[in-house]
């Protein structure tokens, strides 16, 4: 029978390795195991969801709300409550609509930096419009991609000290490589105009717009669904259409560099 595989048949035998005969490192003394901290285990208490303050929501007479659980950095909590069909959850808390967005924002996990302030709604925006954005970047980026570049997308906002003292909160789609980041799309908020939204296609910012439905509940304007509809629309394809110019610019940049 011939051998399935044959050392050396291909004369490219790898580097040689240690042989198993080679003699074992010594042994480690015994130790006895790390003392545990005697600190009592904090315990997670599933809070409630039904109270008895009035619910905030606008033509809700329940009285059965609780308080939106939100806390912010600054240890600041928000004041509003909710009846169970008012309220929103994640993670098995209640929050109030906003805050829920906040979370599902940036991720309800331990934050270093403390949570966003209270009354920041700029990660939810950074999230929504991130979300309406993700198809066309995701596809313009993976259209883009060279040979050995992979996509990557982040998965939640994500927050930055800003160059202006404020923090940022962005959310970005990347084209990587085996020496790392290639090309960055991110779409960020700056605190202190939590309205503007801003797009970078790698080191520079390339279009920043308010939204029409943030500016429209900034001066109290209501329009018709389909009025909205293509006010978004337009926003939208403003975006996108400087995002693939973007794009292109920084490919063609990366294609002469490597032609030199
Ligand atoms: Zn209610
Ligand atoms: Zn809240």
């Amino acid at each position: 029978m011939m051998p399935l595989f044959r050392r050396g048949a291909h004369g490219t035998d790898p580097p040689a390795r240690p042989a198993p005969s080679e003699p074992l490192p010594p042994l480690m003394p015994f130790a006895p195991p790390p003392v545990m901290p005697s600190l009592s285990p904090s315990v997670a208490r599933f809070p409630a969801t039904e109270g008895d303050l009035a619910c905030r929501a606008r033509d809700c007479s329940n009285h059965t709300g609780v308080l939106c659980h939100y806390v912010d950095r600054r240890g600041r909590r928000c004041d509003t409550a909710w009846c169970p069909n008012h309220w929103a959850t994640v993670g098995g808390i209640v929050y109030c609509r906003r805050h829920a967005g906040t979370i599902a924002a940036i991720g309800y996990f331990d934050h270093p930096s403390g949570m966003p302030d209270v009354d920041n709604r700029a990660p939810s925006l950074v999230n929504w419009v991130g979300r309406d954005l993700d198809a066309f970047v995701a596809a313009t980026l993976v259209q883009s991609a060279t040979q050995g570049e992979t996509f990557v997308r982040e998965p939640v906002v994500s927050t930055h000290a800003d160059r202006s003292g404020g923090r940022r909160y962005e959310r970005g789609w990347k084209l990587v490589d085996h020496t790392g980041l290639r090309l960055v799309v991110a779409v960020f908020v700056v605190e202190g105009e939590e309205t503007t939204i801003r797009v970078r296609v790698g080191s520079g910012v390339v279009a920043e717009g308010v939204p029409p439905w943030i500016e429209r509940h900034r001066r109290g304007i209501e329009v018709t669904e389909e009025t909205d509809r293509s006010q978004r629309a337009l926003f939208y394809a403003f975006l996108q259409k400087h995002i693939v110019a973007a794009v292109r610019a920084n490919r063609a940049v990366d294609q002469t560099l490597q032609q030199r």
